[in-house]
């Protein structure tokens, strides 16, 4: 081998990322073209045997690679880099303090259409005529009025759009036969982009007028002008935080300056979008799961060309690019939905956080009941807290109590006090409230003879009885097989549906109040938007009804009627095994009393509860959200559990437990080699299997690391994944890091 050979090239190279789990950049040579490239932008680029979509992120000179091992670039897809150097940024913080590969972070951060080789902005069609040196075609169109017309009126106009065609006056027959003729063709151009919005006038005559607290409010906020500051509204179900967020907005749009607000979900509450599409006159767009992916490249183009005043979107949205973004709102922010839970596991809250700081730009967050570490952020002075303890109108707060169920004779999960109640409020014309936490008709089938029960295939869990369709389905997986007539183990055909789900509560409710209409607000049966709405609609109207539903119904709605609200059961969220699990049953109970007494008619909360003595039931029935918040926080400190320590899980999936363990257990040898270095300041705790052991087929482990510091825990397990990728791990073994867990499941 001659030395030129085994040289590392020296010379100009493209650092690319690429959409692979591999947590690193790439070597390139510049295109042939050589044209200069900036970070941020797209281009193709040979990776294995295929042609990838990949992102320069940095120039540098030299590789450590041989010239003759390394590829060029096939093709410059952006001239413009799609990523602004901030936003670059900010993904780049986002991969490494998540553990994940940046090549993933910034192919999930883009519309679908642009993660293949297509043109950033829309393309469309429009129809042209040929000019008289390539003309084809002589045809006088002597006896086709219609189409000599519409032959002058593209002549005239060239380029016209179908739909500006059909606005015209013509059909597509007409279009069709010019293009047999061979008199017009069509082309397929880029759209062009829209302009920045208009900025608004200082006052919007649509903003009501605030009481003192919101007056305070909004005046510490807007007082920050293009500052980094975060701010927590902290504020009850209905007390205007909401109108709020809306006039600090009106102040950025004034200025030109455009405005990002990211809520829990956006199918479930349309009034959402309606309510600032009507309040601001800019273009206000939304971004979520629901819209096609050329709505979604759209929308992107909206707003990175300014055209958009305001993106509303869920957690993803937090990466939308922006020409001149200048506030950030995260609409109930202590909501599970902004961590995303699979492949990148990110806190859309938390980045919107680092977004605002690098930018300089302020961001609220809002919440009835915020999440501990938002509270202990306020603590510590990080975040400026802003409270409003009344409700804005004439509402007032519900009464709360606890009715004790502990040897009592319930009916389909009701006591006999509880029915009472829902009686007296449905006679006086209202509506009531019923929140049960599980979907489907009951949650187990089992054998009355010999005590089977109906398990998941693939995982180690039961299978929930539904009806209409009738079947059993895994919450866990998604499997789904016939209801059984008779029991696989001894064939008896006496088999039990077993517990309360919202189908079987709806049944109950609706032969026990025939006259009144019984509305489910579940997973299944919103599933058809349609169907939603109209239930949701039925409820606008205010007429007397029982509405029955999960988690769901506790989520931004306003339904001014309501003046009962009952919980059937809180004891599932009070026992839960994850530490989180206190925090978020008070957060739901919270939530879902909210929605008592929103009008002027006084609210009632009623709990039931087999354990109606247990302290923390009491303390949070009978004190406000914050203070059981204090107490929780009190409870975290002594266990040294978040925000009060740090947490990271490596989790480990194979078909069996002890492959899945195993790997884990040689991950924990590894750390505790790299603790040494770090004075002991890191706990591992496990390898353990995890509360779910098994889904889908696979069995679960996790490892968790826990820290004092944000930081030592960030050098802590950079190092260690580092090391695990260094690993010939094999292919029957899947493994992941959650930074920050959400729930330990
Ligand atoms: P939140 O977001 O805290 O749940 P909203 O901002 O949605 O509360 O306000 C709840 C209701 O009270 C809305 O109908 C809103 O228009 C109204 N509202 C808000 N602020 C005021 C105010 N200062 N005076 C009168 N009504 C108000
Ligand atoms: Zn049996
Ligand atoms: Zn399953």
């Amino acid at each position: 081998m001659t030395e030129s050979k085994n040289t590392a090239h020296e010379g100009l190279i493209y650092q690319v990322a690429i959409p692979t789990p591999l947590r690193k950049i790439f070597d390139y040579l510049p295109p042939k073209s050589n044209k200069p490239l900036q970070p941020g932008s797209r281009v193709l680029v040979p990776f294995g045997r295929r042609l990838i979509v990949g992102f320069i992120i940095s120039i540098k000179s030299g590789s450590s690679l041989a010239s003759k091992n390394l590829k060029g670039i096939d093709k410059i897809l952006d001239e413009h880099p799609i990523f602004s150097n901030k936003l670059l940024k900010l993904l780049q913080w986002s991969a490494g303090y998540y553990q994940h590969s940046i090549g993933e972070v910034l192919n999930a951060a883009i519309p679908k259409k642009l993660r293949s080789a297509n043109p950033t902005n829309p393309m469309y069609q429009v129809w042209k005529s040929y000019s008289p040196s390539e003309k084809k075609n002589s045809n006088s169109l002597q006896n086709a009025p219609k189409q000599k017309a519409l032959l002058s009126l593209i002549q005239k106009q060239e380029g016209l759009t179908k739909e500006s065609i059909m606005k015209a006056g013509f059909d597509s027959r007409a279009i069709k036969e010019l293009e047999k003729k061979q008199l017009i063709y069509k082309q397929i151009k880029p759209k062009p982009l829209g302009n920045a919005f208009k900025p608004l006038s200082r006052k919007n005559p649509k903003s009501i007028d605030l009481n003192a607290q919101q007056k305070k409010a909004l005046t510490a906020i807007i007082q920050i002008e293009a500052k980094f500051k975060c701010f927590l509204i902290d504020g009850i179900t209905g007390s205007g935080k909401t109108e709020i967020y809306m006039q600090a907005m009106q102040q950025q749009l004034c200025e030109g300056r455009q405005c990002l607000v990211l809520v829990p979900e956006i199918g479930l509450t349309p009034q959402t979008l309606s309510l600032f599409q009507e309040r601001f006159e800019c273009s206000v767009i939304s971004m979520h799961s629901g819209l096609t992916d050329n709505e979604r490249l759209a929308a992107w183009n909206m707003a990175k060309t300014g055209a958009a005043g305001i993106v509303i979107g869920t957690r993803s949205a937090i990466f939308t690019p922006f020409a001149n973004l200048g506030i950030i709102v995260v609409d109930e922010e202590h909501d599970s939905s902004f961590k995303q839970q699979e492949g990148f596991k990110y806190s859309a809250r938390d980045i919107a956080i680092m977004r605002a700081r690098e930018e300089k730009l302020p961001i609220i967050l809002g919440s009835a009941t915020p999440s501990l570490e938002s509270l202990h952020n306020i603590a510590t002075k990080k975040f400026v807290h802003l409270s409003l303890t009344n409700r804005a109108g004439k509402a007032i707060e519900p009464t709360k109590i606890i009715i004790d169920t502990n040897n009592k004779r319930l009916e389909n999960g009701l006591s006999e006090q509880l029915l009472y109640k829902i009686e007296q409020h449905l006679a006086a014309k209202k509506q009531v409230l019923i929140f049960i936490n599980r979907r489907g008709f009951a949650p187990t089938l089992s054998c009355q003879q010999c005590g089977w029960i109906a398990e998941c295939k693939n995982c180690i869990s039961q299978m929930t009885v539904h009806i209409k369709p009738t079947n059993i389905r895994c919450h866990h997986c998604g499997a789904l097989s016939k209801l059984p007539a008779n029991c696989p183990c001894c064939n008896n055909s006496k088999l039990e549906s077993i517990g309360l789900g919202t189908q079987k509560l709806e049944k109950f409710l609706q032969a026990r109040f025939e006259s009144i209409p019984v509305l489910r607000i579940d997973r299944d049966s919103t599933r058809r938007k349609t169907l939603f709405q109209s239930m949701l609609d039925e409820i606008n109207t205010g007429k007397s009804c029982l509405l029955l539903g999960t988690q769901m119904i506790a989520k931004g709605h306003h339904f001014p009627n309501i003046t009962l609200v009952a919980i059937v059961n809180a004891d599932t969220g009070l026992f839960s095994p994850d530490f989180r699990g206190q925090e978020q049953m008070a957060q739901t109970i919270t939530q879902v009393a909210g929605r008592a007494g929103r009008a002027s008619s006084p609210g009632e909360v009623v709990i039931q509860s087999r354990h109606a003595s247990h302290v923390t039931l009491n303390n949070l029935v009978n004190n406000s959200y914050s203070d059981f918040a204090k107490y929780l926080l009190q409870e975290r400190l002594a266990t040294n559990m978040p925000p009060f320590s740090q947490l990271a899980v490596i989790k480990a999936q194979a078909k069996q437990l002890s492959i899945a363990l195993n790997f884990l257990k040689k991950i924990s040898v590894m750390s505790d080699a790299i603790n040494s270095k770090f004075n002991s300041q890191v706990n591992s705790i496990g390898p353990i299997p995890a509360p779910i052991e098994k889904r889908a087929g696979m069995f679960r482990a996790q490892l968790i690391l826990k820290a004092k510091k944000k930081s030592t825990l960030q050098q802590f397990i950079h190092l260690l994944v580092s090391q695990i990728e260094n690993l010939k791990i094999p292919s029957n073994i899947r493994w992941s890091v959650d930074v920050d867990p959400n729930e330990l499941t």
